[in-house]
């Protein structure tokens, strides 16, 4: 193991996206506890992400049958109350035992036009209400083309973290999700993952110290599958995965869990 890796416990997190309604949720959530083993989730975190309408009830299964996983939101409001329709609060979140909300994710900077700025003021309300964000960053296709990943990465961390404690800094997730890997089934090359989640631990030693770069979990995201988690983390910056598609089978969700936890970081 890597010195650089001590002590960052891994995180693999499922974002379900817009899909299961709540009775599927249940039985999915219920289908994760009957597979995970205790050997499982002994040195890795597991979170999962559905939408908004299955939260109680995933709520109700992974805390009444004592599941092993966490509890986590896709997207949440800036503002903690008030007169915005369609809108979730991070309260309502937290009350509901959220422990971590996605925030920037490209599907959400793409389709509903959250800019740099927008996610800057989510990760504020989620840390506000006690939460964790899971922070996603990453280049589309065309930036990596012309050769502007980092610069993205850098103006992504530095407009999002700038600001913001470094204690609070050192306890966050952030997720490199490179567009390009998305539901594409082309996950970045362990070379390529490692390479960024180095470069995006450096920006944020230099916006918020070395203590809280070397605490803060960067996970890797894109097209991952149990097949290639082994490969990516065995990198020694990348400490979890967020898993979309694949995390919507239970099975296969467990198994990337259990790859995930046989690297021993
Ligand atoms: C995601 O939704 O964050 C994601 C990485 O999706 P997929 O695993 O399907 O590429």
């Amino acid at each position: 193991m890597s010195p650089s890796t001590l002590g960052r416990r891994p995180l693999v997190s499922g974002n379900w996206k817009m899909n299961l309604d709540h009775l599927e949720a249940i039985h999915a959530a219920r289908d994760l506890g009957l597979r995970l083993q205790a050997s499982d989730v002994a040195s890795v975190d597991v979170s999962v992400h559905p939408p908004f309408t299955d939260i109680r009830s995933v709520q109700s299964v992974l805390e009444g049958e004592g599941i092993p996983v966490a509890l986590g939101a896709q997207n949440c409001a800036i503002e903690d109350s008030g007169a915005f329709t369609g809108e979730v609060s991070p309260v309502m979140l937290a009350k509901l035992h959220v422990e971590y909300v996605l925030v920037g994710h490209s599907e959400r900077r793409m389709h509903f036009h959250e800019t740099d700025a927008i996610v800057a003021a989510k990760l504020r309300a989620v840390l506000r209400n006690g939460m964790v964000p899971v922070f996603c960053v990453g280049e589309t296709v065309d930036e990596r083309d012309i050769g502007l990943t980092q610069e993205r990465l850098t103006a992504q961390v530095g407009a999002a973290l700038t600001g913001v404690p470094t204690e609070a800094v050192a306890s966050m997730v952030i997720a490199y999700e490179p567009v390009w890997a998305i539901g594409t089934g082309q996950a970045a090359t362990p070379e390529d993952a490692q390479e960024a989640c180095a470069w995006i631990r450096g920006v944020v030693a230099s916006v918020s110290g070395e203590e809280a770069a070397t605490t803060l979990r960067i996970q890797y995201g894109g097209s991952v599958k149990a097949d290639n988690t082994e490969s990516l983390m065995a990198c020694p910056d990348v400490d979890g995965l967020l898993v979309g598609g694949a995390s919507l089978d239970a099975a296969g969700f467990t198994e990337i869990v259990r790859a995930a936890s046989r690297t021993g970081r």
